[in-house]
């Protein structure tokens, strides 16, 4: 994207009027380090940006990090954190041998060109519902491999049972158990399927929520860290399993899935307005102009692996102890890693 450039090039009142006029995606899209500050979300998941974001490795003992070419492995420290913890827990409950990630953040966070209205500060993730396989995926296959849905999509929001499993449910549900994780977004069709089957915490259940799509990987959302003033808050879950609320049961309504209304032929039609640098916070303006940390130093646990045409080094290949996952000198961590 040529933004970037142009904004350095012109630099001054010249760069201002260039991010005036450019839409936030295609500005934070653009950047492809984070920067050298200290870690902050800064907004909301859905209007906001970041700063000092670390990089999950490509590769651990027990995940892999997918679609590497959209350069989204980037998230808050506390998150990274979580997925190396929640990654060991899912392949000792048995979901292969760990987790698949999809995107985290852009390196500075902001809204994205494409998917996701959220994952703009840091402290939201995908897991792919398809285990990591025990030999490692090389980069193409990483781009390549499908997606495959829970759903049976010959009926109405309901999980296929060919393909769902008791571990897909412990999986969600072990995601859901963390105090720091806030929401776990799924198709509401899977939903239900817990809401039916789930003989454990039934108080966990109300941080599980339904939303469109989601229904070939989950979302994890993380609370904003303790002590952040930058991060807005999001309204607190249900305490209950929220399996018998009207909310959840519009969703098997026909509203939800009705077409959008024909628009007026007598109209002119308006277009959608583009979320501009003006409408996130004051500061995601100098976070875009901030000085940059190279790839390899903001990698948690400083095993970068930039997308190449190289095959990333097999996991098994690599001694992954606790010297390698300890995160470098200079990568700020928070003061408390999170516990499950
Ligand atoms: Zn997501």
């Amino acid at each position: 994207m040529a933004a970037a450039t142009l904004a350095l090039a012109i630099g001054g009142t010249g760069l201002a009027r260039a991010q005036d006029a450019t839409p936030a995606k295609q500005l934070f899209g653009a950047v492809r380090l984070p920067t050298q500050s200290d870690p902050a979300p800064l907004g909301f998941y859905a209007k906001g940006c970041m700063a000092g974001a670390v990089a999950l490795p490509t590769d651990g003992p027990t995940w892999q990090a997918m679609r590497l070419s959209r350069n989204r492995r980037w998230g808050n420290p506390a998150m990274i954190g979580f997925l190396e913890t929640f990654s060991r827990d899912a392949a000792r409950l048995g979901w292969g041998s760990g987790i698949l990630v999809g995107d985290i953040s852009q390196p500075r966070g902001g809204p994205m060109i494409t998917g996701h209205a959220s994952h703009q500060i840091g402290l939201d993730a995908d897991i792919w519902f398809t285990p990591k396989p025990a030999q490692p995926l090389s980069v193409q296959q990483r781009e390549d491999l499908p997606f495959t849905s829970m759903l049976d999509k010959s009926k109405f929001l309901t999980v296929d049972n060919r393909r769902w499993s008791n571990t897909h449910a412990r999986l969600i549900m072990q995601a859901a158990s963390y105090p720091q994780v806030e929401r776990v977004f799924v198709n509401p069709g899977i939903k239900k399927k817990l809401c039916e089957t789930w003989t454990g915490d039934r108080s966990l259940l109300g941080k599980v929520r339904p939303v469109y799509g989601h229904d070939e990987h989950f979302h994890v959302r993380l609370s904003c860290p303790p002590g952040s003033s930058t991060c807005q808050k999001q309204a607190d879950t249900p305490t209950s399993d929220d399996c018998n609320s009207k909310a959840f049961a519009w969703w098997f309504t026909k509203e939800p899935w009705a077409p959008p209304p024909k628009p007026d032929p007598n109209k002119k039609p308006v277009k959608p307005r583009q979320v501009m640098l003006s409408d996130l916070p004051k500061a995601c303006a100098a976070i875009l102009a901030a000085p940059a940390r190279s790839e390899a130093e903001a990698t948690y646990g400083g095993s970068a692996m930039a997308y190449s045409d190289e095959p990333p080094v097999p996991a098994a290949a690599r001694s992954i102890d606790k010297a390698t996952v300890a995160p470098p000198a200079d990568v700020p961590l928070p003061k408390q890693r999170p516990q499950p």
